[in-house]
């Protein structure tokens, strides 16, 4: 902000980006942080006159938050048969030392599918980088090396956007035309994608359509030039004005981005709380279940900064085992491309896991 007003082209509020991509991302300290909240909330809607150490130690929002008693927040309780100590941790011990790492974890929250406005409507990217995290395996769109490129051919190869047919030779994706490239698997790509969501959720037959396949390059360039960038100024609380000085910018994903993160959840038998076993739970799918005490409440009332703005709401489609590995050649030129399920990856020793993805919901409800 320059002291004679706002600059233009410039965003003060910018979204956390992967560092090698690029696209925006959400962190899944943030997310955990977030699900911790929401889970409080919940098992204190359900045990309003929660006690703990033989007084009343309500889990919201004593063991949500970061758990440092300070004034009336008594901290986090730090009780074995406590469900939100036990699967986000806890800060400390009871003698103030110590602490519990918890018995989920969670992955940052990447863009899965993206929609950009075209001519024919909107459409949602995707690509294979994308596709990877729910165990698609693409071929045939993205040459890794972008050194390697022999020819003019691979550079068109990489300019294009890959359909299910082509009505038209080219595609205006915001501001870029594409040469149409036809993916003869594409049908394999929506399939599975249309398989990792419940079947209550309606609205992603719509979005699976649309879909579109560009390479991963093009993908972190289409995202950050189709990003939302809203500007807003800060109104002073007591006087109901506009702060002097204080329009600010913000970017954000659009409303129809679909997410996908992992939530990773440990066998409580293997762990102890100051030499207690965990009562809270004792299996891999309890640990998941409290943690998906927090859905309705990310629907609601939704993850980051401008919650009063109706920003960040997310509607979570799949809560289920992660999906098996796929392989899928967009290539032109092999025509007998197979499609290979396997088995999902093993889960680790005493964990299992679990995936999620959600909608995120930008914009005014
Ligand atoms: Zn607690």
């Amino acid at each position: 902000m320059g002291a004679g007003g706002a600059r233009l082209g410039r965003v003060e509020l910018t979204i956390v980006r992967d560092p090698v991509t690029r696209v925006p991302k959400i962190p899944g300290s943030s997310l955990a942080g977030v699900y911790r909240t929401y889970v409080a909330m919940a098992m204190h809607e359900s045990h309003p006159n929660r006690k703990a150490r033989g007084q009343p130690w309500p889990y919201y929002p004593h063991c949500a938050g970061l758990g440092q008693p300070r004034g009336d927040y008594l901290g986090h309780c730090a009780q074995p048969d406590c469900p939100v100590c036990t699967v986000f941790g806890f800060a400390r011990g009871r003698d103030q030392a110590g602490g519990f790492a918890g018995l989920a974890a969670f992955t940052d929250a990447h863009v899965l599918l993206f929609p950009v406005p075209t001519r024919q409507g909107p459409r949602w990217i995707t690509c294979p980088d994308a596709l990877r995290l729910v165990g698609l395996e693409v071929q045939g769109v993205d040459q890794k090396d972008q050194k390697d490129q022999k020819d003019q051919k691979d550079q068109k190869d990489q300019n294009a956007v890959y359909l299910g047919s082509n009505q038209n030779t080219h595609l205006n994706l915001g501001w870029l035309l594409l040469p149409v490239k036809v993916c003869t698997q594409f049908k394999t790509i929506a399939d599975s994608l249309r398989n990792l969501t419940t079947p209550d959720f309606t609205i992603l037959d719509y979005v699976l359509d649309r879909l579109a396949l560009v390479s991963d390059r093009l993908f972190a360039h289409i995202v950050n030039s189709n990003l939302e960038v809203r500007t807003s100024v800060a109104i002073n609380p007591a006087t109901g004005a506009a702060e002097e000085q204080a329009l600010f910018s913000y970017e954000a994903l659009p409303r129809g981005t679909v997410l996908a993160w992992e939530i990773i959840t440990k066998n409580p038998g293997y762990f102890r709380i100051e030499g207690q076993v965990i009562s809270a739970v004792s299996t891999p799918d309890q640990v998941h279940e409290k943690v998906k005490l927090a859905h309705p409440y990310l629907e609601h009332l939704g993850v980051g900064g401008m919650g009063t703005r109706g920003m960040g709401r997310l509607k979570v489609l799949f809560s289920d085992q992660s999906p098996s590995t796929q392989t899928v050649s967009c290539s032109a030129s092999s025509t007998s491309a197979t499609s290979s399920p396997s088995g999902s990856s093993a889960p680790s020793a005493g964990g299992m896991t679990a995936s999620s993805s959600g909608t995120e919901q930008g914009g005014a409800p």
